[in-house]
């Protein structure tokens, strides 16, 4: 088969013949019909604490259709359509029975999305609603790692929410804040590229203003923020979002910084924040979310701007490394 394969850190993907998947005793190989490029995709070939290295296949945000079942594999098929959770899960352990996957003894990240197979485990498959697309199937993950942000931040009927960072998880956070009755959602960036996809997925306002962030929030909110969600992961986020929330308001963390970070404990404690971090999703969440696609929330379709074939990959997948109009770009391995 075809694949994107890393060639090392800070090394451009090169595209390769490489063996396709056959499945041992409870695997399944899915073709892969659409992957999302993620920005920790972007990461993870900078940033040597991810982990990967020459010769891996990145894509964890991906749907397809399964074309073969190792021995002993039950309820799939050839044929079925699948989401594939990217979290490697033994499915019986204590937290998978419970849906918190992210806790199994055996967790690891899932990739292989960008190429024509990739093998997974039938416990990680949710089968595709008969109205989801393939292209739904590949961002329910970043709008369940969105849904599980928020649900953490436990925001109140009318809550002032401040975003910061308009990548598709803080738009995806946008989204779900004000279906969870935010009263007034503003996302904030460095950058304009994204404000008219920030307001129509649910944001009130979009505030630019790196010369006055704190200000130019408070004035878009009507004051502090109830809820902050830190969607960036840059160091120097936590302080400014202490600064930005209201006394015993929350700070959700979502974005992933590798790099350590500072920010004045005496600041975050005199006002009594909460700092609260969210990674990954529950299966639940996971199912929630494409349960909100297939029930025709369209703004999540609203965050994928481009869909290329593989052999555009590795050009398309530089050019994200600056930031660009683009928002959440499609591979299709299959065109
Ligand atoms: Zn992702
Ligand atoms: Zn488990």
């Amino acid at each position: 088969m075809r694949a994107a394969v890393m060639q090392g850190l800070h090394m451009p993907l090169a595209i390769e013949t490489v063996p396709d998947p056959t499945p041992e005793a409870g695997d399944v190989v899915v073709k892969v019909g659409r992957c999302g490029i993620c920005g920790s995709d972007l990461h993870m070939t900078e940033d040597p604490a991810y982990g990967q290295g020459a010769g891996s296949i990145l894509g964890h945000e991906f749907a397809g259709e399964i074309v073969a079942t190792g021995k002993g594999v039950e309820g799939l098929k050839s044929g079925d359509l699948v989401s594939v959770i990217p979290l490697k899960s033994c499915g019986h352990c204590h937290a998978c029975r419970t849906g918190a996957v992210q806790w199994c003894e055996t967790f690891g990240l899932q990739g292989g999305g960008y190429a024509e197979y990739a093998l997974t485990r039938p416990n990680q498959c949710v089968r595709l609603p008969a109205s989801a697309s393939l292209a739904d199937g590949a961002i329910v993950e970043p709008v369940a790692v969105a849904l599980h942000g928020v649900d953490l931040g436990r925001l109140t009927i009318g809550d002032k929410v401040l975003v910061l960072g308009a990548g598709p998880i803080g738009l995806a956070v946008a989204f779900w804040a004000r279906r969870f009755g935010a009263g007034r959602v503003v996302v904030q960036d460095l950058s304009e590229w994204q404000r008219d996809r920030a307001l129509q997925m649910g944001a009130h306002d979009f505030v630019v203003d790196p010369s006055d962030p704190v200000g130019s929030a408070e004035r878009a909110l009507g004051g502090k923020a109830d809820v902050v969600f830190e969607c960036v992961g840059v160091p120097g986020l936590i302080a400014q979002a202490v600064d930005q929330v209201r006394n015993d308001g929350t700070i959700v963390l979502l974005g992933l910084c590798t790099r350590p970070d500072t920010f004045n404990s005496f600041a975050m404690l005199s006002k009594q924040a909460k700092l609260v971090t969210s990674a990954f999703f529950t299966r639940q969440e996971y199912e929630a979310a494409l349960d909100a696609l297939d029930r025709g929330a369209v703004e999540p379709r609203l965050l994928v701007t481009d869909t290329i074939g593989l052999a555009a990959t590795p050009g398309v997948f530089e050019s994200l490394r600056k930031r660009t109009d683009q928002c959440k770009v499609l591979i299709n391995p299959g065109e």
